[in-house]
Parts: structure tokens; C-alpha cells; sequence
């Protein structure tokens, strides 16, 4: 058998799968077993064999009945945000150590029982999804696949590792400022942030709210299309689900009509303009990120899209208008752990404050403790208005920029982050560095478009550089479809790490 099994396309591990080469519960083993191998990478936070096999053989059963759809029987794990009714779910947090939910979140059900998927596990994450480092876990930083002395990015870092070095074919993450994309950059996979509301935020632990969204992560855009197509749609437990005709084009019919026509031409984008922001190649961007950047937009108009100057004039003021936004909204989100409702109990104490401040001091790290005092902070009486109001304008005045900008152009291109990933502990201690980090990924965010982040070459240390993908509104299907077209002619999502062969 010449299939790779640790680096293959979902689409050839159906082929497999439908073909008798291998069995689902074959597939399990094999990812449990290469997972166990790495536990050094700290990737994975919670393994049931048990678990993970159970789910395989009703895979197989339902193989065997003919009932398989595309992602039956295909293994995959979960960030340790989305809830599980088996698996722990720790959100990173010591508040959470030892918490199993009751209910399975949407993506859960969706892609586990619905599509039925194989869950491997739940993986590491940035404590509450609040990093860009994966160095905020209760439970300790994961390490790059490609230089072990390396973050893997954050807050889904966990997630992109695992996939990366071969433990998973697919995995879900979330993105509230670039989780999905910064990680995946970092890693060298393909991960897609929709549009806000697409996907269901159910039983998705929340850091803040109105910026959230699931979305998977794998090696290429096809795969991506494919995990999308089954984690989206309404859902009516989430006030914020999107029920429009809009948000209910199935992704996968968008991905395969896109470009099909243009497809035996030689210039499959033909057409498509692409617009390239100035603010994203200015001052703090690294020279080798800038220059793999730029031959990724060049292979693009070779693939017949041609290049469009834009401007997002605001990009510098995304960081002040999230960095007061989410930590609003986290300090809110983060007050039902408080030893009661949720969450870690102090042993010992003297009253019900004692015990609720004792209980939040001892489960929540120095992460989400800035952010709660953040957001408190803007949020109180006399900085309301000259905090959150303004950084709530802003944000507005971001999405606007974006719609001006998507008058000249169908998607935005530019890096995901300014460097390559860095070594563990070198901003560790300067937080305001690290969410510089954020720059180029926070506006998509705050504008609630869809974003993507594609492997596109190497930096000078010879890690992974990410090209970002922008799209309008319920794009995702159009994006996926370009970033597949550049995958056809390219092959940096088909590298893997050497020590993970
Ligand atoms: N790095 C950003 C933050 O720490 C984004 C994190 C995320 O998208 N979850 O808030």
C-alpha cells in the first residue's frame, strides 16, 4: 500500500476506507499510536483508546451498511474549547482540570455523530483561547513540529501541531483574533476562520462572544472545504447562528462550481482580482515572511488573477480596538467560574466572597487574569465611553474599510503574522509583543469575514510561512476554491516536518 496514512488527503483516505485498504478502527490505531509516540509535543491534552475505538467500529458498521458519507469513518480530534460529553474539556485552564460536560457542542455533534467522524482526542489550546503562543495552557506549551524549541503558534496550537506532525488528519480550532489562521501559518497547514455566525458557537467554551467562530484546520484547502461543509449551519441554540439564504450555500457546491469552467484553461482565476493591502507590507514585517508572501500573490496571477493595490488605512488600530473588545468581553464570560456555577473550588476558605476570589485567583492563570482586569476595567463606569464606545466605533470603521476594499478586489491577500514562529519564552514576558503578533489577523476578526491562512514557503529559519486569504461575506466556498487552484501548482501543504515521517 504506497498511501501515506499520516499525511493523506481526506479524499484518499475515503478512497481507502470505501475500498477495504483499511478499516476505520485500522485508521484509529494508527493515529493513537503515532499520538502516544509524540506525546512530547504536549499536542494532545486528553486519549481514550476506549472511546476513540468505539466511535471507529460504528464507523466501520456504518461503512459496511453502504450508509458512509465523505468523512465517515476518518479520524480527527477537537480544541479543547468545544465541550465533549466524554472527554474532558478543560478550555487550558486549571478552572477546568476536571470538567466533562453534559452536552456534546454543535461541532461536536455535527462532525462525531452526524458525519461521523472518529474523534482521537482533545487538544491543547492558549488557556480560554488567549494567546498567540500556545504558552498560556494550564497544562503546558505545545511544541512546533518543525523545531521542538519553537511555539506552535496559539491560541489553537495544539490543533495545528497535531496536524502538522502527522497525529491527525483534521482537527477543529477557533479563532477570536487569528486562532485559526496564525497557528495553522506557524505549522505550515491550511485552517479557515468562516464568517461570524456560520458556524455554531454551542457548547463552544466562550472567551468573547461576539468574535468567536469554529473552523477547521487539515493539510490542504480540499480538505478544509470538505470539514467546513459538515461543521456549518444554523443552529437555533445560538442566538448569533446565521439564518439567511446566504448562510445556507453549502459550502462544498460553492468550492466545486468555483472555477470549474476556467478549469482546463491553464488560468483557472482568471478574473479574479486580488487585492493587496499596503498596511500589511509596511514596517515590522519580516523580510522572508514578506518575500514568500509575495510569490504565493505571484503563482496566483499566474493562475490568472491579476493584482490590485488597496488600502486598509485602519489596520494599526485593530490591535487597540481588540485588545479592549475581547478583554470586555472575556471579563463578562469568564464570571461564571467562580467555584459555584463552574469551575475549581479553593479547599479552604472563610465566606462565600472568600471562597469565590480565593477559587478565581487559584484556577485562572496570568492570562486571563489581565484580560479580566482589562475588561473590567473599559467597561467601568467613567472609561466606558472613552474605552469600549470608542473601540466599538473603530471596529465599525475597520468593516468598512474592508467593504471599500472589496469593491476593487474579491479577496485580500497578505501574511498571516509578521515573522515565523518563536522560540518558546521569548515573548513571554512582554505581553504587549505578543499581541503585536496579532496585527495582520485581528481586523478579519473584527469585521466578522471569513479569513484563511495557506502554507506558502519557509522563512530563513527554515520554519513555515502562512499566506492569508481574505474573503467578503459567506465566501468561504470561492476562497477554498482559489486556495485549492494554488495547491494544484504548489506543494508547500504537502511538506512534513522530518522528525514526524
Ligand atoms: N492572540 C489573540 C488573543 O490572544 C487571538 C486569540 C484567539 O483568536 N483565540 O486574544
Amino acid at each position: 500500500m504506497s498511501l501515506n496514512l499520516s499525511y493523506a488527503s481526506l479524499k484518499s483516505l475515503r478512497a481507502a476506507l470505501d475500498s477495504k485498504q483499511v478499516s476505520s478502527v485500522e485508521l484509529a490505531e494508527h493515529f493513537l499510536a503515532r499520538a502516544e509516540d509524540a506525546l512530547s509535543l504536549n499536542a494532545f491534552l486528553h486519549i481514550d483508546r476506549g472511546l476513540t475505538l468505539s466511535q471507529a467500529r460504528a464507523a466501520d458498521a456504518r461503512i459496511a451498511k453502504g450508509e458512509a458519507g465523505a468523512l465517515t469513518g476518518i479520524p480527527m480530534a477537537h480544541k479543547d474549547i468545544f465541550v465533549t460529553r466524554s472527554w474532558r474539556s478543560t478550555a487550558g485552564s486549571k478552572m477546568l482540570a476536571d470538567y466533562v460536560s453534559p452536552f456534546d457542542a454543535t461541532v461536536v455533534e455535527k462532525l462525531n455523530h452526524g458525519a461521523g467522524m472518529v474523534c482521537l482526542g482533545k487538544l491543547n489550546c492558549d488557556e480560554f483561547a488567549m494567546g498567540s503562543s500556545n504558552e498560556n495552557s494550564a497544562f503546558g506549551a505545545v511544541k512546533n513540529p518543525w523545531d521542538t524549541s519553537r511555539i506552535p503558534g496559539g491560541s489553537s496550537g495544539g490543533s495545528a501541531a497535531a496536524v502538522a506532525a502527522g497525529l491527525t488528519p483534521a482537527a477543529t480550532g477557533t479563532d477570536t483574533g487569528g486562532s485559526l489562521r496564525q497557528p495553522a501559518a506557524m505549522c505550515g497547514i491550511s485552517a479557515i476562520k468562516p464568517t461570524y455566525g456560520r458556524v455554531s458557537r454551542y457548547g463552544m467554551i466562550a472567551f468573547a462572544s461576539s468574535l468567536d467562530q469554529g473552523g477547521p484546520m487539515a493539510r490542504g484547502a480540499e480538505d478544509c472545504a470538505l470539514l467546513l461543509d459538515a461543521m456549518a449551519g444554523f443552529d437555533e441554540r445560538d442566538s448569533t447562528s446565521l439564518n439567511n439564504k446566504q448562510a445556507a450555500t453549502p459550502i462544498l457546491a460553492r468550492f466545486s462550481e468555483a472555477y470549474a469552467s476556467n478549469a482546463s484553461t491553464g488560468a483557472p482565476l482568471q478574473g479574479v482580482r486580488i487585492g493587496v493591502p499596503q498596511e500589511f507590507f509596511g514596517e515590522g514585517l519580516s523580510a522572508d515572511v514578506r518575500a514568500a508572501v509575495e510569490a504565493a500573490i505571484g503563482e496566483f496571477e499566474k493562475l490568472g488573477a491579476t493584482r490590485v493595490e488597496i488600502s486598509l488605512p485602519r489596520t494599526r488600530l485593530s490591535i487597540p480596538a481588540y485588545y479592549v473588545i475581547a478583554p470586555a468581553e472575556a471579563s463578562s464570560n469568564l464570571s461564571r467560574f467562580d467555584g459555584v456555577r463552574y469551575g475549581h473550588r479553593a479547599k479552604e476558605y472563610r465566606d462565600l466572597k472568600d471562597m469565590i476570589e480565593r477559587s478565581r485567583a487559584e484556577g485562572f492563570g496570568a492570562e486571563p487574569k489581565r484580560r479580566i482586569l482589562t475588561g473590567a476595567w473599559v467597561l467601568s463606569h467613567g472609561y466606558y465611553d472613552a474605552y469600549y464606545l470608542q473601540a466599538q466605533r473603530v471596529r465599525r470603521l475597520i468593516a468598512q474599510d474592508f467593504q471599500e476594499a472589496f469593491k476593487s478586489c474579491d479577496f485580500i491577500m497578505g501574511p498571516v503574522a509578521p515573522t515565523t514562529a518563536w522560540k518558546i519564552g521569548e515573548k513571554n514576558n512582554d505581553p504587549v509583543a505578543m499581541y503585536l503578533e496579532d496585527i495582520f489577523t485581528l481586523g478579519v476578526s473584527l469585521a466578522g469575514l471569513p479569513g484563511m491562512s495557506v502554507p506558502c514557503g519557509f522563512g530563513a529559519d527554515k520554519m513555515p510561512v502562512g499566506l492569508q486569504i481574505i474573503g467578503n461575506y459567506f465566501d468561504e466556498g470561492r476562497m477554498l476554491a482559489a486556495a485549492h487552484q494554488y495547491q494544484q501548482v504548489t506543494d508547500w501543504h504537502a511538506r512534513t516536518p522530518e522528525a514526524f515521517r
